[in-house]
């Protein structure tokens, strides 16, 4: 694929915001390579953000995470977003951990999987084969924090269907994953409350072959998610009690999606916030 077919850039859109924050720590975790000689090479730097101090007593962790399948950006402006005008008020509670854009090259060339065709959010299993997945399961290790909660944004895109199903079935409103065996410690059904009131939430009993209520796809435990390698089972397997996966579908206007994750990331903040776990 040549270089032309490029949709964003992940320097303009992403590196350059890092850099201008002005707050927070900003940990570039390695570099990403692609292509060979023979071929155009491309490289990106992969970054991880970290905004409040993680070693100060009484304030929790919360990691966010973001764009592991390149056609599905919203979540990308979202997390940078939060970081740039919201994260502060919570700074007074919460540490955040922000993998912006999981998958870089992804993410400038719209596609779900990297310039390797490897899926990041199919990648996190033992040993990772992405370099973008390494660098996430070290990053991780190295901390040895652990995560009050965890949200991993995503999209619905509308051009890719699910395997094993047409583009007609594809979800056109919001919902989530919530990865939780603890009941008092759910946040998923209280999220779409919140969503409800501004924007439509998927009522199907199944969202492809997951069974639903009221837009909150729930598993237990990690297992299942975590065989799979995605980022959500990974970490609900290690690093945390509750994990979630957001979703917005890309039929909506680019601006309502960012809005309705940052919306869903601070009503999850908001609620924990008054919880004493
Ligand atoms: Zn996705």
């Amino acid at each position: 694929m040549s270089l032309s077919e490029r949709k964003r850039s992940y320097e303009r859109a992403v590196v350059s915001r890092l850099k201008n924050l002005g707050h927070g720590e900003l940990e570039l975790l390695g570099n990403l390579s692609f292509g060979s000689a023979s071929s155009s090479h491309l490289s990106y730097p992969f970054y991880r953000l970290i905004l409040g101090n993680p070693y100060e007593k009484g304030k929790r962790n919360v990691l966010i995470s973001a764009g592991a399948h390149g056609n599905e950006p919203a979540g990308v402006y979202a997390a940078l977003q939060f970081a740039e005008r919201h994260a502060e008020r919570y700074l007074d509670a919460f540490n955040f951990f922000v993998y912006p854009c999981l998958n870089p090259s992804g993410f400038e060339f719209d596609e779900i999987k990297n310039r390797d065709a490897i899926n990041i959010n199919r990648d996190f299993k033992s040993s990772p084969r992405s370099a973008e997945a390494q660098f996430v399961a070290q990053s991780l290790e190295q901390s040895g924090a652990e995560y009050a909660f965890t949200v991993d944004m995503h999209e619905d895109n509308l051009n890719q269907p699910v395997k094993g199903f047409t583009r007609r079935s594809n979800i056109r409103t919001f919902y989530l994953y919530e990865t939780c065996a603890d009941g008092g410690r759910r946040l998923g059904e209280k999220i779409v409350n919140e969503i409800k009131k501004h924007t439509p939430v998927c009522r199907r009993r199944k969202i492809y072959t997951a069974s639903s209520k009221n837009g909150v796809i729930r598993y237990r435990s990690g297992k299942s998610r975590g065989n799979k390698g995605t980022l959500e089972g990974y970490l609900a397997l290690k690093y945390t009690r509750l994990a979630l996966t957001i979703e917005t579908p890309t039929c909506w206007q680019i601006r309502k999606r960012v809005s309705t994750h940052l919306r869903a990331f601070m009503a999850a903040l908001d609620i924990a916030k008054e919880r004493q776990w």
